[in-house]
């Protein structure tokens, strides 16, 4: 159960893997092509487990097996209040089973054990109840048609739905994703990232545990341009639900085209920016900047990673920041005096120290961190750069890793103003105690959610998306259930009416 962490080291701890093969209506089976791919630890580069690789064919028995549950299998037909009881009972095994699972999603993502346990599988858990108690309230609406008709509509579930989700949180993607899917009666097939496809293999086992029919939910690890590209073009799936790259939303948005005009719905990232107003309290705003960049190594799509502080207080922020992420210890995230793991993989960890580049040679003044650390594994240090210009490569791109860019601005239009002027519009937030500017800011801001006075503040009741070159559609909330649904309008001839 434990690997070497090197000669006289911390030991790392790395956790039984029990589950490697691909789940395919109820069961737990070898890729057809027998292929298998390894997953790593990016704590020491290490294989962690090899994985059996989806390719198309693997789709295609996936797509059947929840095509065959979904035209005649128990699960779209049950009362909505069967299906609700049936995810309660998954809720509960994982909660059961939580050490093991933030064990898989540390070793395999390298997310602090500790976030784990207390954010993402307790959320992924709210996120399953939240939906279990939306099964059975479904409701069309009745409508007073002229004429001697009366009509009503039906919500019925859209179909198989297929889910292709990124590695940052894997077990929070899986359940944000299949929970409102499953309650609306639909089937899923999942393809969980190729770096983080652990837990989503527990989580399948656990789901045939909870008596969750065979073939409503099917999980089927590979690549993207093999496994995800089957699924984005597959003839038989009917709606897609995709978080990852813009680069690769475009995608998944053109093989719908090309293929069956399943619908789609994209959440693709961002470049959120947090604006600090000069009435802040500096401790605060410094603390909330330093999570909301430095949370899960800045491998977050709601990364506060533009931060605009008013000038006058910018000379203070600046100073506190700069301690602030000195003092962020990076480390082994099983350790829980860890506040930072390393990033999830060798191509991640290249690209953030690319970017760190970019930034000195574009003239942006590197504050703090800027370089790998330890002697294994992907750790990069916090990082924060001032003198960020808006049309600066870190200032308009997504990093994904560690790194603040610091901006400074007079006047609440010229924060707005910065505010929006990248291509993406996923989230923002604001720190004052002006009541007059929190609105006015929240209001103008083109983002699909606005923290006012925190961050990070998620619910599975607010509905979560993007605005611009973020994507469209909306997860969380009871918005996200009508990505699963269809509506139906029934209209009866009533020849008799009275009026
Ligand atoms: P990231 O940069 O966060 O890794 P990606 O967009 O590359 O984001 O990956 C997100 C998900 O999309 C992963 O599950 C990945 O395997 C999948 N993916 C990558 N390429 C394709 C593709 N061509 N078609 C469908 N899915 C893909």
């Amino acid at each position: 159960n434990e690997g070497s962490g090197g000669e006289g080291k911390q030991t790392v701890v790395v956790p039984e893997i029990k589950f490697t093969k691909l789940f395919i209506n109820g069961e737990f089976v070898d890729a057809a092509s027998g292929k298998t791919f390894e997953t790593r630890d990016p704590r020491t580069g290490d294989v962690l487990a090899d994985i059996a690789e989806a390719d198309k064919a693997d789709v295609d028995l996936a797509v059947a097996a929840a095509r065959e549950a979904f035209e005649h299998g128990p699960w779209p037909r049950m009362s909505g209040y069967a299906r609700g009881r049936a995810m309660s009972k998954l809720a509960d095994l994982v909660e059961q089973h939580i050490e093991e699972l933030a064990q898989l999603d540390g070793a395999d993502a390298g997310k602090l054990l500790l976030l784990g346990k207390i954010i993402d599988i307790p959320h992924a858990v709210q996120m399953l109840r939240y939906y279990a108690g939306a099964a059975d309230k479904i409701h069309g609406e009745t409508l007073r048609v002229s004429g001697k008709y009366q009509g009503h509509t039906l919500k019925e579930p859209v179909g198989v739905v297929g889910v292709i989700i990124p590695w940052n949180f894997p077990s929070l993607m899986f359940f944000l994703k299949i929970s409102p899917a499953l309650a609306a009666g639909c089937t899923v097939v999942v393809k969980p990232a190729e770096q983080t496809p652990l837990s989503a293999l527990f989580y399948a086992n656990l789901a045939k545990e909870a008596g969750i029919p065979e073939g409503v939910i099917n999980v089927v690890p590979g690549f993207g341009p093999t496994a995800g590209a089957a699924i984005a073009s597959h003839m038989d799936i009917d709606s897609v639900a995709f978080t990852g790259s813009g680069e690769v939303g475009r995608l998944v948005m053109e093989a719908s085209a090309r293929s069956n005009l399943k619908t789609v719905s994209l959440e693709l990232g961002g470049k959120c920016p947090l604006i600090i107003f000069d009435d802040a309290d500096v401790d605060m705003a410094v603390e909330l900047s330093r999570l909301a960049i430095f949370f899960n190594k800045g491998e977050v799509c709601v990364a506060g990673s533009r931060v605009y502080v008013q000038e006058g207080i910018y000379d203070e922020f600046v100073k506190k920041a700069v301690v602030a992420a000195q003092n962020w210890k990076v480390g082994d995230p099983f350790d829980v005096a860890t506040n930072m793991g390393p990033q999830v993989d060798k191509v991640q960890f290249e690209r953030v120290l690319k970017y760190i580049d970019i930034g000195k040679s574009e003239g942006a003044t590197l504050l703090t961190g800027g370089k790998p650390t330890g002697d294994k594994g992907y750790y990069i240090e916090p990082t924060i750069f001032a003198d960020v210009k808006e049309d600066m490569k870190i200032a308009q791109d997504e990093i994904f890793g560690p790194v603040m860019s610091l901006m400074k601005f007079k006047t609440v239009d010229e924060a707005i103003e910065k505010a929006n002027c990248t291509k993406y519009g996923l989230a923002a937030g604001i720190i004052t105690k002006d009541l007059n500017i929190a609105n006015k800011v929240s209001r103008s801001v083109r983002a699909g959610t606005v923290w006012v006075n925190c961050y990070f503040a998620f619910d599975p009741e607010a509905p979560f998306g993007g605005y611009k070159m973020s994507g469209f559609g909306r997860d969380q909330g009871m918005m996200a259930m009508d990505k699963y649904m269809q509506v139906k309008s029934v209209i009866t001839a009533v020849p008799d009416s009275p009026w």
